[in-house]
């Protein structure tokens, strides 16, 4: 893992972890400009290379805490600041004031000091039924509601929590303190409330108490009453060693996995070369064929060219669930040109007032591997295009809100 300090911060956030896919193949230039809301000045941008990231799952679970900077999709957070967590609204979903779920996290250091950690988060309410009452607020220039967030994290190398020095390779690697007590249910959000009743087992919100105690912990909290003279040891909330791989009871979190990241242009495009991969290409070929019905009946002009556009730059890694721009002229890649944002759609830095720019983009491969149904009633979104300020400013609170933008299939609305 090369965390260094030395680089560019493009190459920083990709020498989080290189992939092994080593198959070069010179696919540069003849890259589509999909025509922007904003302006389309260049057509050079969009062969900018740009860094893609990829799932797996980790070789060592080691590497997915927080010490190690991980970016990862699906599980629970590995909390850059671990203990000034985000707490009250910013974890609900506003629509059903049910707690958000971990969608992805990504380590994206930059060149300034105060940022020499920077980590993003990504949480969304599993409901689609929100999703699509979300989509009506979000076209809202102040949205009051939504039903996903975005927020940012920033450390400087001298921190309170983690050595200055790069961690080291083989999970031996400590933080330096102990992060706060989290939900023995969801793993996810901070666990201020106690089990009145066996005082041991915490949890973020009422709703989350209420579905452990239905789950099991009824029976549970007797025997851990019943054993409550034996030490204070609850396996979740106090120490900093084995304590660091959160226990979650609810089964309903999404399963985990380590991004790992390469630049696009190195990205493999021999489909025959893929056989790790061949079943899941069949199966999102389906779901590719069933989304492209739709938008046969449901489409425009615009809409099919950019689908077509959004279809042939994945297809030279299909596997990708996140495209990173930071740093980049390159815009986002949009798969429909209808329910784009325009410039006027993003709202600014809620600290600073500065603009946000566009820091990365997750594509709904992601959803396949959560294992999400192809259902009516299932989250579904083309992309999730996350903005983050632009000057990265240094905000008062640990964690800063930012800014997701969801983009649906045009059926579902
Ligand atoms: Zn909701
Ligand atoms: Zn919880
Ligand atoms: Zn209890
Ligand atoms: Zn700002």
């Amino acid at each position: 893992m090369n965390i260094g300090a030395e680089e560019v911060p493009v190459n920083k956030f990709k020498g989080v972890r290189i992939t092994s896919l080593d198959d070069e193949d010179d696919d540069e230039g003849q890259e589509i400009v999909d025509d922007e809301v904003e302006d389309d000045d260049d057509d050079e941008e969009q062969s900018e290379p740009i860094t893609i990231g990829f799932v797996e799952k980790p070789e060592n679970q080691w590497s997915l805490l927080r010490q190690y900077f991980p970016s990862k999709a699906g599980g629970v957070p590995a909390w850059l600041d671990p203990v000034n967590l985000p707490s009250g609204r910013s974890c609900a979903c506003d629509i059903c004031g049910e707690s958000l779920q971990f969608l992805l996290q990504v380590y994206a250091p930059m060149e300034k000091e105060s940022a020499f950690h920077r980590m993003l988060f990504v949480f969304m309410c599993p409901s689609m039924r929100c999703l699509l009452r979300d989509q009506h607020e979000q076209w809202k220039r102040h949205p009051e509601k939504a039903s996903r967030r975005s927020s940012a994290c920033q450390l400087p190398r001298v921190n309170p929590f983690y050595s200055s020095e790069d961690p080291a390779c083989n999970g031996t690697q400590e933080p330096s303190v102990a992060g706060a007590a989290l939900c023995d249910w969801c793993g996810t959000w901070k666990g201020d409330k106690l089990c009145s009743s066996c005082r041991r087992v915490r949890y973020c919100s009422k709703k989350h108490q209420l579905i452990h105690w239905r789950s099991g912990h009824n029976i549970a909290c007797q025997k851990l009453r019943d054993s409550s003279q034996a030490a204070e040891c609850s396996p979740n909330y106090n120490g900093v060693t084995s304590a660091e791989f959160q226990k979650v009871a609810s089964k309903t979190v999404w399963p985990e996995f380590e991004i790992v990241t390469e630049d696009e242009s190195e990205s493999c495009t021999d489909m025959s070369d893929a056989n790790v991969c061949a079943n899941s290409l069949i199966t999102r070929d389906n779901i590719d064929d069933t989304r492209n019905l739709l938008l046969e009946n449901f489409q425009g002009d615009d809409d099919k060219k950019s689908w077509a556009n959004f279809q042939e730059r994945i297809a030279k890694a299909p596997e990708q669930v996140l495209r990173y721009y930071r740093n980049t002229r390159v815009r986002p890649l949009w798969p429909m040109s209808s329910g784009r944002p325009s410039n006027v759609d993003i709202p600014k830095c809620s600290f600073c007032g500065g603009p946000l720019c566009c820091e990365f983009q997750i594509l709904p491969q992601l959803l396949y591997y959560f294992g999400v149904e192809n259902d009516v009633d299932s989250l579904d979104w083309v992309t999730i295009v996350v903005y983050a300020c632009e000057a990265s400013c240094e905000a008062g609170a640990a964690y800063t809100q930012e800014y997701a933008w969801v983009q649906l299939l045009p059926s579902t609305t």
